[in-house]
C-alpha cells in the first residue's frame, strides 16, 4: 500500500500533476468530487480528506455531516486534458467513511462491494459489460438544445454523420485513460452515439461507467456539443439504454456456459435469468430510475416493456448474445445510462443470486415479437409488463425485501424519498401534450 502511495506521489510529480480530484458518486448517481492541490496530495492517498457530507443530496442529516474520502488506489489516473488555466489534474475515486474508520451506509460504491461479497460467498465473481448510449446535440448560447445537425442513422458513414468526430475524439480520450474500446457506432436515432468499452469485473465497470459518463460530457462540451445521458430526450425516436451484459465467473471459469445444457446455458445461468425477471419490477426504479426513463419504456423503439427473456428476439427484457464458451453471458436491455451504476449492477447482481438461492425457473424463452402480441396471448404465456412510470416502479422497490437488503436501509429510504419527491413535482406540470389535446377540444 505505502509502495503504492510512493508511486502515485512520484507519477503525479513526474506528469506535473497540480490538482488531484477525489471523485465519489451520490445516491442519484451523479459524479461529486473534492479536488486538493498537489500539496495535500499525500494527505488525500492517506484517506484524511474530510467533506460536508450535509451539502450532498441524499446522503447524511445535518448533525453528522464529517465525512472521509477513502482513495482506491488502482482507480488513479491523470486526464489526458488540461484545465483551462493549463494544469494537469487527476482522479482517484474514493469510498465514503466515517470519522469512526465505519463504512458510511450512504456510499453506493460500498452497496455494490457488499452485493460482490455476497456473490464471493457464494464462489462467484461478475463480469459487467455496460453499453452506454447517449446523445449528441447541438448548444445555443452556451445553452444544450435537442437539435442535431446529422441525418445519420444506425451505422451510417460521413458525411451525414457529424458527431462522428466528435465520438472518436471521445475514444481517443477514453483510451488514454486506459479504457479498452470496443466498438464505437452511431445509433438509430439523429445524434445518438453508442461507445462500448470492454467488460470487466463488477466494480470496475461501475467505475468506469461514471468516468465515461464524465469524459463523454467533457469532450462534448469542448467541442461545443452538448453530450446527454437522458434516457428519452427526443419524442418519436429511439431512447437510450444501458444494455447490460453479464455473467458470473467460478474460479476464474464462466458458470454460465454448459456445453450439454439447453441452449448451451447452465443452471446457474438460467437460475440468474430467472432471478432478474423475478425482480425486474422491483428494480425498476434503481437501472430505471427518472421520471423520464418510462418514456423510454414503450413499445416500438427497441426497449423492452415486458418481462421474458428471449434467447435471440431483441424485443424481451433479457436476450442472450449468440456467443459460447467463456464469453457465454447474458444481456438485460432495461437499464438507462441515467441510473446510478453501482445500485444497478448491485440490484441485477443480487436479483440474480436470488436465482440462484432459490433455484427460480426463468419459463420458457419467448422468440416471437412481443410488442405484436395480443394482450391474451401474451397473458397466455404469462409474459408482465415493466411499470409503466416512476410511481408504479417506486411501489414495487418499496415492497421488496430483497432490495432494501440491497441498497441498505439508507439508501433504500433516502433514494425512495428523493424519487416520491420527483414524481410529486413532475404530476403537478402541465405539458405541452395536454395543452395540444386539451385546450382547443374543451
Ligand atoms: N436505443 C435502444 C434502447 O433504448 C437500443 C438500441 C440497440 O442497441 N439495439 O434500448
Ligand atoms: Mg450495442
Ligand atoms: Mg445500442
Ligand atoms: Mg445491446
Amino acid at each position: 500500500l505505502e509502495t503504492r502511495k510512493r508511486e502515485i506521489l512520484a507519477e503525479a510529480d513526474a506528469s506535473g500533476v497540480k490538482f488531484l480530484r477525489l471523485q465519489f458518486t451520490d445516491i442519484l448517481g451523479v459524479i461529486k468530487n473534492v479536488e486538493v492541490p498537489d500539496r495535500q496530495f499525500a494527505t488525500a492517498l492517506d484517506g484524511k480528506v474530510m467533506f460536508d457530507g450535509s451539502s450532498i443530496e441524499g446522503f447524511v442529516r445535518i448533525e453528522e455531516s464529517d465525512m472521509f474520502l477513502t482513495p482506491d488506489l488502482s482507480t488513479f489516473r491523470i486526464f489526458p486534458w488540461t484545465d483551462p488555466s493549463g494544469e494537469k489534474v487527476a482522479r482517484l475515486i474514493c469510498d465514503i467513511t466515517n470519522p469512526d474508520g465505519t463504512s458510511f451506509a450512504g456510499c453506493p460504491r460500498q452497496t455494490l462491494k457488499r452485493a460482490i461479497e455476497q456473490a464471493g460467498s457464494r464462489g462467484f465473481s461478475m463480469s459487467a459489460g455496460p453499453e452506454a448510449e447517449f446523445f449528441l446535440f447541438q448548444t445555443r448560447d452556451e445553452e444544450p438544445t435537442t437539435e442535431t445537425h446529422d441525418a445519420a442513422g444506425y451505422f451510417d458513414l460521413t458525411p451525414v454523420d457529424q458527431g462522428e468526430d466528435v465520438r472518436r475524439q471521445i475514444v481517443l480520450m477514453l483510451e488514454q485513460m486506459g479504457f479498452e474500446v470496443e466498438a464505437s457506432h452511431h445509433e438509430a436515432a439523429w445524434g445518438q452515439h453508442e461507445i462500448d468499452f470492454r467488460h470487466d469485473d463488477v466494480l470496475t465497470a461501475a467505475d468506469n461507467v461514471s468516468t465515461f459518463r464524465f469524459v463523454v460530457k467533457n469532450v462534448a462540451r469542448r467541442n461545443g456539443v452538448h453530450a446527454t445521458f437522458m434516457p428519452k430526450p427526443v419524442f418519436g425516436v429511439n431512447g437510450s439504454g444501458m444494455h447490460t451484459h453479464q455473467s458470473l465467473l467460478r474460479d476464474g471459469v464462466n458458470a454460465f456456459h454448459d456445453a450439454d445444457g439447453p441452449f448451451e446455458l447452465s443452471r446457474i445461468c438460467m437460475n440468474y435469468i430467472g432471478g432478474l425477471l423475478q425482480h425486474a419490477e422491483a428494480f425498476c426504479a434503481i437501472t430505471n430510475p427518472l421520471v423520464n426513463s418510462y418514456k423510454r419504456l414503450v413499445p416500438g423503439y427497441e426497449a423492452p416493456t415486458h418481462i421474458a427473456w428471449s434467447e435471440r428476439n431483441r424485443s424481451p427484457l433479457i436476450r442472450i448474445p449468440a456467443t459460447r464458451g467463456a464469453s457465454t453471458r447474458i444481456e438485460l436491455r432495461m437499464p438507462d445510462p441515467s441510473c446510478n451504476p453501482y445500485l444497478a449492477f448491485a440490484a441485477m447482481l443480487r436479483a440474480g443470486l436470488d436465482g440462484i438461492d432459490n433455484d427460480l425457473d426463468p419459463g420458457a424463452p419467448v422468440s416471437k415479437n412481443i410488442y405484436k402480441m395480443s394482450q391474451r396471448e401474451r397473458r397466455s404465456l404469462r409474459i408482465d409488463e415493466l411499470p409503466q412510470n416512476l410511481d408504479a416502479a417506486l411501489d414495487q422497490l418499496e415492497r421488496s425485501a430483497l432490495m432494501r437488503d440491497t441498497l441498505g436501509d439508507h439508501i433504500f429510504e433516502h433514494f425512495i424519498e428523493a424519487k416520491r419527491r420527483e414524481w410529486f413535482e413532475y404530476l403537478q406540470q402541465v405539458s405541452a401534450w395536454e395543452i395540444g389535446r386539451y385546450l382547443k377540444v374543451y
